[in-house]
Order: structure tokens, then C-alpha cells, then sequence
């Protein structure tokens, strides 16, 4: 329920001199009365809404690329120690012909390799999403909560 960065973007500095569509970057006209717009105007307004949506769409799918990161992380650790443990007890010193354990290190090598590869593709989606959630809220001229879900 707490925004950290709420403070950023409740009532905007009054620098209205210069004030420009966050959306088409063009001058905002200040009208006479009313609230100030934030937008020059309809069709950059909803655009901003989209880009709000796509933002809180990419900070899910961040929240997601996190988790399942952790998680290849923790499962490459554990095959690793796995197979520390199976070269270890096939590469035995003083009994260079004990044999019968290759075939689990190359199991377990190839089980590694795979979950490392799903690591590092998962590490370029997180850098993709942040591109996304970047441009999302540069567009809705927001600064969105990152990493945290809407109530
Ligand atoms: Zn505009």
C-alpha cells in the first residue's frame, strides 16, 4: 500500500513557464482556469494511458523475470554441488581406473548447461522489460512505483 516515490508525482513543480506534453514533447498551452493539463491533449493523453498500462504490464513481467533468475540461480547451485560431489567420488587419487560414475557427471554437466542457458536468456528478457518499463513511463510521464504491484 506505500509508494515510495509518491512524492514525485502528486501535484508537479509549478515551473509552468515551460511546462511540455510529457507524450509529443510540444508546449502545453496553460489554460485560464482550471486544472493544468498535463498533456497537449486527447490523443496524447490516452497514449499516456497506454503507456501506463504497458509500464505496469513490464513491472509484473520484471517482478516474474526476478523470481524465476533466483530460482535458476538456486537450481544451477545445487546441480553444481551435485556434481562436485560425483567427480569427487569417481575421481578417487591412488585409483586412476575406477570407473561407472561418467555417465551421472555427464548427466548432471548437461542438466547444469541447460538451466544456466534458461539463466542467461532469462537475464536478457529482465534487460528487454526494463527497456520496455523505461520508455513505458518515459511516454506516460509517470514515475511509476517500480517492482511494486498496483492496490
Ligand atoms: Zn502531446
Amino acid at each position: 500500500m506505500t509508494n515510495a516515490t509518491n512524492a514525485t508525482n502528486a501535484t508537479g513543480p509549478a515551473g509552468d513557464q515551460d511546462r511540455r506534453c510529457p507524450v509529443c514533447q510540444a508546449a502545453i498551452i496553460a489554460a485560464a482556469t482550471g486544472r493544468p493539463a498535463r498533456y497537449c491533449g486527447t490523443p496524447c493523453r490516452q497514449a499516456a494511458h497506454r503507456a501506463r498500462r504497458r509500464a505496469q504490464e513490464a513491472a509484473g513481467n520484471l517482478r516474474w523475470t526476478r523470481d524465476r533468475i533466483r530460482g535458476d540461480l538456486a537450481r544451477v547451485a545445487k546441480l553444481l554441488s551435485r556434481l562436485e560431489e560425483s567427480v569427487q567420488a569417481g575421481l578417487i587419487d591412488g585409483q586412476a581406473d575406477a570407473t561407472g560414475w561418467e555417465q551421472g557427471v555427464d548427466d548432471l554437466a548437461r542438466h547444469l548447461a541447460g538451466v544456466a542457458a534458461g539463466l542467461g536468456s532469462a537475464a536478457r528478457e529482465h534487460r528487454r522489460t526494463v527497456a520496455d518499463y523505461r520508455t513505458a513511463i518515459r511516454i506516460a510521464g509517470d514515475a511509476l512505483p517500480a517492482g511494486t504491484g498496483q492496490a
